[in-house]
């Protein structure tokens, strides 16, 4: 099953510096749906390691289902390998989750997930949080 496909891909996580298919998204080599970015502008205080980008995940689990990721990875695999100097890009990664969310109207709420690791389910070593709304979310997740 596709669920099973996606456990089995999850349970060999790749060396810490291989590339992933988000620096492909990133360098705009592949196309994707992008909804926000950090753009480099002359005057823009904020530093390359705070820069986010945002687009829409291509197999969608909810009828808004986007993705936000840091434009430098920085050893930033998954949320189980942040350091200190990552705080900074963390939280950014959250408000832009939020300013997004308003963006795309989910007035009525949303759902947030960061998947570490093989028993999180992560399939891409390049963090992400996931944005997901616009239909009622069931707890405890699968
Ligand atoms: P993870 O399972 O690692 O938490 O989430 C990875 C997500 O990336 C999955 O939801 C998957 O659908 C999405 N994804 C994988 N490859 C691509 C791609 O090439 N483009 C887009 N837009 N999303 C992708």
């Amino acid at each position: 099953s596709e669920k099973e496909a996606a456990i089995a891909a999850a349970a060999a996580p790749p060396p810490a510096d291989a590339p992933t298919i988000f620096d492909k998204i990133i360098n705009k080599e592949i196309p994707a749906n992008i909804v926000y970015e950090d753009d480099k502008r002359p005057f823009s205080a904020l530093p390359d390691l705070q820069r986010v980008l945002a687009f829409r995940d291509i197999n969608p689990q909810a009828p808004t289902h986007i993705l936000i990721i840091p434009k430098v990875r920085d050893g930033l695999t998954g949320l189980s390998k942040a350091e200190e100097r990552h705080i900074d890009i963390l939280g950014r990664l959250l408000y832009t989750a939020n300013v997004i969310a308003k963006q795309e109207g989910l007035d009525d709420g949303f759902r947030i997930v960061i998947n570490d690791g093989p028993n999180g389910c992560q399939s891409v070593y390049h963090i992400h949080v996931h944005l997901l709304g616009g239909r009622q979310m069931n707890w405890p997740p699968g």
